[in-house]
């Protein structure tokens, strides 16, 4: 069964599957949820589609046991990032140990274990004390539009797994994130008589200061014990035409970290306020604009998910503690929009994710679908 596994991975590794948001070359998930239709269905598996923007389509992957009222969800995304300056993306090479290609630890190596998974409980589904589904999902590298669209589904989920490196620890919490952009205006005016105009960039350059002198620092003690701090980041600017011409508009993106126990609507509306004091205070022109809000994870401890994934872990001999994570992933949403107790788990390490040198380790492969598995049949809603 492992082995199939990493067949299966490299197969799916093969297919290119680059989101659309990456550029003209990326050719999105309809080839690659051909070639897993086809082959759960081969497995005796029951498939539908469910179409979430043009060309792209959930995959819905269920292996009925006779306990249609609570449903156990493994949840992986099949589109990656662009390939970059990735040597033979699509082209899965092993080495020491590694298997390497676009994919192969975010997250189709998750992905590969959880649909082999299914295939081997589905040889005796007896063993199951839910019914199992597998999403593979569209979009995740972008607007998470294809887990959000399965929500709307509103299957009875009593827990979920969602798919993503996570070096085989069993994460329950995670940041999620405030992103917003700020743009100041000011007064075009010819750079000989810069006193006629009023400078966008200079306003700006306030704003920046205040963002990393005042509002950094305080994140500190906003801190999560397995997710670290919150934190912010100016990630991009912006501003001015030419050199001789004074800048009337100057615009920052910035990515603001939440960790468990805050919401993003809150701390957005939060900084909307601080920075419009702060300007209004030094007579400064600017908006705040929205970019994304995104839910932070925090399962409870005592979730049945959680109490069946430690089991199973130490069953195989895996690492049976709780973590967290720095980075954002479909199962904020499960457990934000929905309440349904989810935990990432899976092969690979997030250091290799979105890499020119992307790999993961064959051995947690094998070990995930052990572990994915063992979990379903561990579990009890
Ligand atoms: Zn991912």
């Amino acid at each position: 069964m492992s082995r199939r596994a990493v067949e299966l991975l490299e197969k799916l590794i093969a297919i290119q599957s680059v989101n659309p948001h990456y550029g003209e070359e990326a050719q999105g998930e309809m080839a690659i949820s051909r070639f897993i239709e086809a082959y759960c269905l081969q497995a005796g598996l029951r498939v539908t589609r469910q179409q979430v923007l043009d060309g792209r389509d959930n995959l819905i992957v269920e292996l009925r046991s006779g306990h249609p009222e609570s449903v156990l969800l493994f949840e992986a995304h099949m589109d990656t990032v662009s390939l970059g300056s990735m040597p033979r993306p699509l082209e899965p090479v092993r080495r020491d140990g590694k298997l390497y290609g676009r994919g192969a630890c975010d997250t189709k190596g998750s992905l590969a274990a959880m649909i082999v998974a299914l295939e081997e409980c589905a040889a005796e589904p007896e063993r199951l004390s839910s019914d199992l589904v597998l999403c593979a999902s569209v979009d995740e590298e972008h607007a998470f539009r294809g887990l959000l669209k399965f929500l709307e589904l509103d299957l009875p989920v009593a827990g979920a797994v969602v798919g993503e490196p996570t070096e085989m620890k069993i994460v329950v919490a995670h940041k999620g994130c405030v992103r917003f952009a700020v743009h100041t205006f000011g007064r075009a005016a010819h750079s000989s008589v810069p006193h006629e105009g009023e400078n966008a960039i200079v306003a700006m350059a306030e704003i920046v200061r205040h963002i990393s002198e005042r509002m950094a620092p305080g994140l500190a003690d906003i801190r999560d014990p397995l997710c670290g701090a919150a934190t912010v980041s100016i990630g991009t600017i912006q501003g001015g035409e030419q050199i001789n011409i004074v800048p009337e508009r100057c615009t920052i993106r910035v990515d603001r970290r939440i960790v468990p126990g805050e919401d993003p609507e809150e701390v957005m509306a939060g900084i909307e306020r601080e920075l419009e004091a702060f300007c209004a205070g030094q007579g400064i022109r600017a908006e705040v604009e929205r970019l994304l809000l995104d839910y932070a994870l925090a399962t409870p401890h005592d979730a049945g998910i959680v109490g069946a994934a430690r089991a199973a872990a130490e069953r195989l001999g895996l690492p049976g503690g709780l973590y967290g994570e720095t980075y954002g992933s479909d199962a904020s949403k499960l457990q934000g929009i929905k309440g349904i107790p989810s935990i990432v788990y899976g092969p690979g390490s997030i250091d290799q994710a979105h890499s020119p040198e992307e790999w993961v380790l064959v051995s947690e492969v094998e070990e995930a679908t052990r572990f994915y598995v063992e979990l379903a049949r561990s579990f009890r809603a």
